[in-house]
């Protein structure tokens, strides 16, 4: 897996030629730590970063480890002849931020740039708290992307933080309810104890 770059206002970021699953939410809601714990990374997105350097538009290729054909070596780390597989795709958590108007209005626009052009973009991933009520917010950023025809998923994150599943049970059904998702919906993962990150791949990879 490798960063590729980081891409604000209009800038797309460079095609890698394969499907691509884009991750969304609020600040603090656990977007790094779930990147990072997909590729079995600690350091790949940073976790807990300041607010505000979140603004751009981040993609990640993951790559096999085989190189195309003329290549002398196997070196994993450098994926720059290495067949691209997937692009994971972090956002900016556009609807949410504490900011002042322009620079959401700037987040915005970097983020719905990217959601209405990609054409790589097989899945969009909403990530939400599982131990808080969706908000205004939430429910908001999820019309706007259904708006704009993109298959969808919703996530509800951090769920080792509660004590017994009948707990994991209620939040769940609270934002199935709020949001009106489908059955099934949110998927209920943790970094912490590895819940649901199998089924999520499972999920991105049917997607793609
Ligand atoms: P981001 O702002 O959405 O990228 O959120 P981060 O990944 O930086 O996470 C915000 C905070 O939540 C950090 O302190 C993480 O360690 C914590 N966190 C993220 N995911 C989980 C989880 O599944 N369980 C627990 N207990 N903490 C988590």
């Amino acid at each position: 897996i490798k960063f590729q770059g980081a891409y604000l206002n209009k800038q797309l970021p460079p095609r890698l030629g394969v499907p691509e699953v884009a991750f969304l939410g609020r600040s603090n809601v656990g977007k790094s730590s779930l990147l990072n714990r997909l590729v079995g990374k600690s350091d790949l997105a940073r976790v807990g970063k300041t607010p505000g350097a979140t603004a751009s538009v981040n993609l990640y290729g993951i790559f096999d480890k085989v190189k195309t054909k003329g290549q002398q070596t196997s070196d994993a780390n450098n994926s720059n002849n290495n067949k691209p597989l997937l692009g994971l795709v972090d956002l900016p958590g556009f609807g949410y931020a504490k900011l002042d108007k322009g620079t959401q209005q700037s987040i915005q626009d970097t983020a719905e740039n990217y959601l209405a052009k990609r054409k790589e973009l097989a899945l969009g991933i909403l990530l939400v708290d599982s131990r808080r009520v969706p908000t205004m917010d939430d429910k908001a950023v999820l019309a706007s992307l259904y708006d704009m025809g993109l298959p969808l998923m919703v996530v509800a994150t951090k769920a080792d933080k509660f004590s017994t599943q009948v707990q994991v049970d209620k939040s769940l059904e609270v934002i199935n309810r709020e949001l009106g998702l489908p059955t099934g919906q949110p998927l209920c993962i943790s970094v912490v104890s590895g819940a649901g990150i199998k089924d999520l791949w499972k999920i991105v990879l049917e997607a793609c």
